[in-house]
């Protein structure tokens, strides 16, 4: 339970042939609330599609809950992350043929947790991420402010040990933006997990312990901000 969420050392990434991310290291203790900021293409992102074991890094080593994703093969990685870690990412997130009800119930079916338990849970969510929705309607149908509150009521529907947050308020008024943020501190928190939240907003890094500057695809300093 205290051993850290995720543990990033020396990690390097590239697309291509220029690099994304350089000798990066993180560490992100349980409970702590991390905001991962810089300009637009530092890493930020890459930085945590390498936490959640998205991508494979290239360099150094990712350590998720205690275990190292590189000895993991692809289908443990992927379970590792259902367990662990709740994924609000930017864009292409929600499956579009699904009511919204659905998209947010998929972590707990994928679970196994029975369906009208999980479409319950789901419902639940859609109040208390400030959706006025019915539950039915589709992604495509949705606002990109209202797409960011639907795949963060699916990332907390499983209580994840690790929310990780690319940029989750961008499409959304600061009122809005600003409770959607509390709301997954909150409950990530209050349930013992731990939140990294990446953005180039500095209100968002007001809202965490520490903040951790990317230049470049390096960590240029910490700033202590508790
Ligand atoms: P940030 O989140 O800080 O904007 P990213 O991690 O998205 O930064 O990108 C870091 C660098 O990697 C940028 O130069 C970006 O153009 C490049 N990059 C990111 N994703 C891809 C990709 N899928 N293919 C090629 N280059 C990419
Ligand atoms: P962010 O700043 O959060 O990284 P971007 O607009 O840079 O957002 O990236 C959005 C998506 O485009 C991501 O999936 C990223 O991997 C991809 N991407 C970013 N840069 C490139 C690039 N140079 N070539 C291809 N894909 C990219």
């Amino acid at each position: 339970p205290d051993e850290p969420a995720v543990v990033l050392s020396g990690v390097g990434y590239s697309y291509g042939r220029t690099p994304a991310l350089e000798d990066a290291s993180l560490t992100v203790a349980a409970g702590e609330v991390v905001a991962v900021t810089g300009p637009s293409g530092c890493g930020k992102s890459t930085l945590l599609m390498l936490a959640a074991g998205v991508l494979r890094a290239q360099a150094g080593r990712v350590q998720l809950a205690g275990q190292d994703l590189g000895s993991l093969g692809e289908a443990d990685r992927a379970r590792l992350r259902r367990r662990e870690v709740g994924l609000v990412l930017q864009y292409g997130q929600l499956v579009p043929d699904l009511g919204v009800v659905d998209n947010i119930a998929l972590p707990l079916l994928l679970e196994g947790r029975p369906p009208g338990d999980a479409r319950r849970a789901a419902t639940s969510w859609l109040e208390r991420v400030g959706l006025e929705l019915t539950g039915d309607e589709r992604p495509g149908e949705l606002s990109g402010g209202q797409a960011q509150q639907v795949a963060a009521a699916r990332a907390l529907v499983a209580s994840p040990r690790l929310l990780l947050a690319d940029e989750p308020t961008a499409s959304l008024d600061p009122r809005a933006g600003r409770e959607l943020l509390d709301l997954m501190v909150t409950t990530t928190r209050s349930s013992g997990g731990s939140v990294v939240l990446v953005s180039h907003d500095n209100t968002v890094a007001a809202r965490a312990d520490r903040e951790v500057r990317l230049r470049a695809g390096r960590v240029a300093h910490e700033v202590g901000l508790a």
